[in-house]
């Protein structure tokens, strides 16, 4: 969504958070490869320049970038998606509190939960993100934050996420989203209500499968808290890959833009292709989320699903027989990339509990890179025959 007060997210993107005039009149803002900072000699703990406390240039230059694009007061930057979420949860719960999360969960912060919440004291209660009308049953008196996720993986549902920001703001509790799917050129979750917005970097805002980070947005009070609990479990960014993904940063709306044209343009291919059985996508008029997602998103995304007839041996030949897209297990980068869930990110899961929710051994997960998508059909094309 954009107002007019401010400039549109291609912009953004390219000019927001830099320094003008850059240091010795740099066009792109430098690493500053150094740990620490000197300082008067009375300066404060809190005032101090140091890396792991993410108070060096090179980390508060990217933390307004970040917050620019997702229309945040505040951003802080982390060492990987995995530090960011838990960074979120461990500044928001304390022994006794109770979390209530989306039934379907990107499955590292699945594990986390199921590994690690009992152990801190923790209990939560999985809901159904479509299904408004059951949340408050769920809610207890300990009840502190609601976790969702924009886009989810791998039947990119979208749930009804005005909804969960309006809940949470009657509710008292705080709303967090992982925003990795949409990126904020299709869906910026502050402007709806949400408290906090997180991100696996590695994936579109960095854009180019070449670093390990993360992000969370939101307001100055909250990003303060979170950043407290950063330096006390030391998930910062490193200066170094902070400057890749600046840079990747500056190309994501054109990236993204770019993205879902060429997943819109496979959704439609491969949907009236007979060799196809089912594709979820949802910018495609059937999918169940077309009519809320399309009021929510100014973007569906590059990221969509298929299985092909065929089962199992028809999903494992086309794998083999794509020239273009890489078979590998992440998304977001530049490259097409196609990975079967059942065997990677829901491999922890029997293969009965996994077809229940829809993630059968035949489904294939396709991250639309930036190729020209006549390409990328001809690609599929060819190795669906
Ligand atoms: C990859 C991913 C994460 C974890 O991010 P890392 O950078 O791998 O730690 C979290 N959420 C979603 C939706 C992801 O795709």
């Amino acid at each position: 969504m954009h107002s007019s007060d401010e400039e549109h997210i291609d912009t953004l993107a390219v000019h927001a958070g830099e320094r003008r005039p850059g240091p010795e009149g740099s066009v792109v803002f430098p690493i500053y490869q150094s740990t620490v900072f000197a300082v008067e000699p009375d300066t404060g703990y809190h005032d101090i320049k140091y890396l792991r406390l993410s108070s060096t240039p090179s980390q508060t230059y990217l933390h307004d970038k970040v917050a620019a694009l997702e229309g945040a007061e505040e951003a802080l930057a982390t060492s990987s998606g995995m530090a960011a979420v838990t960074a979120v949860l461990h500044s928001l719960l304390r022994t006794g509190d109770h979390l209530l999360v989306s039934d379907c969960l990107y499955g590292g912060t699945h594990d986390f939960l199921t590994q690690h919440a009992a152990d801190l004291g923790w209990s939560y209660t999985s809901v159904d993100p479509q299904r408004p009308h059951t949340w408050a049953a769920a809610r207890t008196s300990s009840t502190r934050a609601f976790l969702v996720e924009t886009i989810t993986n791998p039947l990119m549902r979208v749930g009804r996420l005005r909804e969960v920001a309006e809940f949470c703001r009657q509710q008292g509790l705080t709303s967090v989203i992982d925003n990795t799917f949409a990126s904020p050129v299709n869906f910026r979750p502050l402007a709806v209500g949400f408290d906090l917005v997180f991100h696996s970097a590695t994936k579109y805002l960095n854009g180019h499968s070449d670093l390990v980070a993360g992000c969370v947005a939101g307001n100055a009070e909250l990003i303060g808290q979170v950043r407290r609990t950063l330096n006390h479990y030391g998930g910062s960014l490193d200066p170094h890959a902070g400057f890749l993904l600046a840079r990747g940063l500056k190309t994501l709306a054109v990236r993204v833009h770019a993205q879902n044209e060429n997943a819109m343009a496979l959704a439609r291919f491969l949907r009236e292709h007979t060799a196809v059985a089912q594709v979820s996508y949802p910018g495609l008029p059937d999918h169940p989320d077309r009519a809320h997602a399309g009021a929510l998103l100014s973007g569906f995304g590059g990221m969509l699903s298929l299985r092909p007839t065929g089962g199992l041996p028809a999903a494992q030949t086309l794998l083999k027989a794509l020239r273009l897209a890489y078979v590998g297990p992440s998304l977001g980068g530049v490259e097409t990339l196609v990975t079967r869930p059942a065997s990677t990110s829901h491999a922890g899961m029997s293969s009965a509990d996994r077809s229940r929710i829809g993630i059968t051994d035949d489904l294939i997960r396709v991250s639309a890179g930036i190729e020209n998508a006549e390409d990328l059909i001809d690609d599929f094309e060819q190795a669906l025959r």
